[in-house]
């Protein structure tokens, strides 16, 4: 029994499609170049759930287009929205660029998202334009009502589709937000995780380094204890992924 779960873990460790890392943690190069979208509600969930591995697709060559359903309007004490907004957008074009992803904004208000015949649309179609390979988007048992949006947005979106990309949840800060969260893959950021707190740290009106980051560095090292290495970055698969979009994996 022990050595089977010891094996469970050890392919666990293998990581995601077309992501895969040797011992030290240096991706191999592919052919087929995939296409990544990173749904999040918020600047920063997508960085503080997924940096790490979004540096690493980028890295071998992949496109990575990081989507935000608001521009963190509410999140700024004594700012307008307008003006939180332009602080957000500036915020999340940086860290973008360290992460070698490209910004996408989905029109929603922080702190009053909808989820309604229209908002489905209207997120499909942004998603059918990327004609992602995989997305990766919020857990969708999380505290935060926005985080619970995008992830139902997501989802619908990958049904009317006809799961024609494969569909991956990451966590967010861990148990005061996402929860009940047991990851199936892991993703090995032991290399990438500077380059992931740089992008979160650009969020610097969220003062991540007292806040969410803190919680996100106890999250890498605890999920690289799980998988055995020293940081890493844990997802849950969809169970139904049909995976015949990347015929290579
Ligand atoms: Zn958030």
């Amino acid at each position: 029994m022990l050595g089977q779960s010891s094996r469970v873990v050890a392919s666990m460790g293998a990581g995601l499609p077309l992501l895969v890392q040797n011992a030290s943690g240096e991706v191999s190069g592919t052919s087929r170049k995939l296409k990544i979208v990173v749904a999040g509600a918020h600047p920063d969930d997508p960085e503080s759930g997924c940096g790490g591995t979004i540096a690493l697709y980028s890295n071998s060559g992949h496109e990575v287009a990081v989507l935000y359903l608001t521009r963190g309007e509410a999140g700024i004490p004594g700012k307008t929205a307008q003006e939180a907004a332009a602080i957000r957008t500036a915020e999340c074009q940086k860290a973008c660029s360290i992460l070698g992803a490209r910004p996408l904004f989905a029109g929603q208000m922080d702190g009053n998202t909808e989820v309604n015949r229209s908002r489905y649309d209207d997120f499909r179609k942004i998603l059918q334009n990327e004609q992602p390979d995989i997305v990766f988007t919020h857990w969708p048992i999380d505290t935060h009502r926005d985080h619970r949006v995008a992830s139902l947005l997501v989802y619908d979106a990958w049904i009317e589709s006809g799961k024609k990309f494969d569909l991956y949840y990451f966590e967010v800060d861990q148990g005061e937000q996402t929860q009940q969260f047991h990851p199936t893959n892991y993703v090995d950021i032991t290399h990438t995780e500077e380059r992931k707190r740089a992008a979160c740290l650009a969020h610097a009106s969220q003062q991540p380094e007292t806040s969410f980051y803190r919680l996100h560095e106890k999250m890498n090292r605890f999920r690289g204890m799980e998988c055995g290495r020293e940081l890493a970055e844990g997802f849950v698969r969809h169970c139904q992924n049909l995976e015949t979009s990347v015929p290579e994996r």
